[in-house]
């Protein structure tokens, strides 16, 4: 059979532990063999990354920029424990953040629903999105601990000088306070990204924030994502059939869990955080999460939303067997590789894409599966595959 060919690059971002052993298999087994994969690959091990200074993931940012499309493996992030194991020059910062930063995106993850994994909310019939604002709010705030009675307040000093105050409270005795702040135009691209996945996804998209409270900052918000879905993205809306639409958070809360799924929910940083690990808990498992980074200019990096199954890894590095599960990379890969086919205009590839996907989805309704499945399968009878095997089933399914 000839392989399918390709027209741009994809940019390859490699990455460490269990994640990139599972890398490896899977380009081996389910990709290669059918598509003349065309690659640009970064090598964001953590090794790697330690000997190029980092500048190995700026530039796999950059070639993000440049082609558009890229899948990306579970990376480690550095902390004091890896600094030593990895014998670092620096505790380099997470490369997922530095991506976002460069490609200031918002990242979507969406449960891959599979026959036999059942959610824990029995009326959620299809995948809900998650999408979250990455910027700002709590995870840059200031904090104060006030020891006794004095005032606390917000002051904004202009750049001509000019102040303007207000005051957060007149404390009798001690407490805390907090600042915190956003930036228009990172709201700004939170919503095109949102509008734009959307429209490419075509689903309804919901927002939801506190503004009945917070009358100026989250009210901010609403007023951005209204502004421009009137002003750029109504007609197109209107167009895909489908809908924008705007509640309280927590109005937003009890209809999700009274909702069918098949929409996309965004949610500012906090509320997606928090809400995200409901959504992913209550549809089964981590390791069946995928996550996509959107850019408002267009630019996409797929990759799973777990780490790099550290434990497992150890577990390989002795010799023993280890049954991991490769479904969300196997969707990673998938998912760019669909997008490289509609981009570039090759049906054939989008068309693989979609076989790859129901040839896994195939094997787990088929009862073959990895152990965190099977722990929480509804079927009867299942056979647990060690990592290796569970892709070769794939690989049977996808030759069918
Ligand atoms: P993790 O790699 O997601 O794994 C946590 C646990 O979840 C595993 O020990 C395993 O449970 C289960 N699990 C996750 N993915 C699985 C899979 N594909 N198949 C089967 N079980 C799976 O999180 P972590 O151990 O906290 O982090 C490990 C490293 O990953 C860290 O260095 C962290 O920095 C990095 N990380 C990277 C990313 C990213 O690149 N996007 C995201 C998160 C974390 P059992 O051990 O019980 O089997
Ligand atoms: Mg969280």
């Amino acid at each position: 059979m000839p392989r399918i060919p390709m027209t741009t690059p994809l940019v390859e971002m490699d990455g460490d532990e269990m994640t990139r052993v599972l890398w490896q298999i899977i380009k081996d087994e389910l990709i290669l063999p059918f598509v003349d994969l065309k690659t640009e690959y970064y090598d964001l091990g953590l090794k790697h990354r330690d000997e190029t200074n980092d500048q190995v993931t700026v530039d796999s940012a950059n070639a993000t920029k440049k082609y558009g499309v890229a899948v990306k493996c579970a990376t480690i992030t550095p902390n004091a424990q890896r600094v030593e194991e990895y014998n670092l020059h620096k505790m380099w910062p997470s490369p997922n953040g530095t991506i976002r930063a460069m490609l200031d995106g918002t990242v979507f993850r969406a449960p891959i629903v599979v026959k036999g994994i059942e959610p824990c909310v029995k009326n959620w019939k299809k995948p809900i999105t998650l999408a979250r604002h990455a910027y700002g709010d709590v995870y840059k705030n200031t904090e104060m601990i006030i020891p006794g009675p004095g005032k606390v307040e917000l002051v904004y000093t202009a750049a001509d000088g000019t102040e303007e105050r207000a005051l957060v409270h007149e404390f009798k005795g001690p407490g805390v306070a907090q600042g915190m702040h956003n930036l228009n135009a990172s709201i700004e691209s939170f919503a095109r990204s949102c509008f734009e996945y959307a429209l490419a996804t075509k689903q309804d998209l919901w927002f939801a924030t506190k503004d009945t409270i917070s009358k100026k900052y989250d009210h901010t918000f609403k007023d951005i994502f209204a502004e421009i879905f009137e002003a750029e993205y109504k007609q197109k809306f209107d167009a895909a059939g489908i809908e924008y639409f705007y509640t309280l958070i927590d109005d937003a809360v009890a209809r999700v869990m009274k909702a069918e799924g098949g929409f996309i929910w965004a949610c500012k940083n906090y509320d997606g955080d928090v809400m995200s690990d409901m959504v992913s808990s209550a549809f089964g498992s981590l390791a069946m999460m995928t996550s996509v980074l959107v850019s408002p200019h267009g630019y996409y990096e797929y990759e799973a939303a777990h780490g790099t199954v550290q434990r497992h890894y150890y577990k390989h590095l002795k010799g023993e067997e280890t049954s991991t599960n490769s479904v969300a990379t196997i969707f990673a890969w998938t998912g760019a590789l669909r997008k490289r086919g509609e981009l570039d205009n090759i049906p054939e590839l989008m068309a693989f894409a979609d076989k790859l996907e129901k040839a896994t989805l195939d094997t787990i309704a088929q009862g073959k599966m990895t152990k965190d499945l099977a722990l929480i399968t509804t079927l009867k009878d299942v056979t647990v595959l060690n990592s290796r095997d569970f892709i070769l089933a794939i690989r049977e399914n996808l030759e069918k």
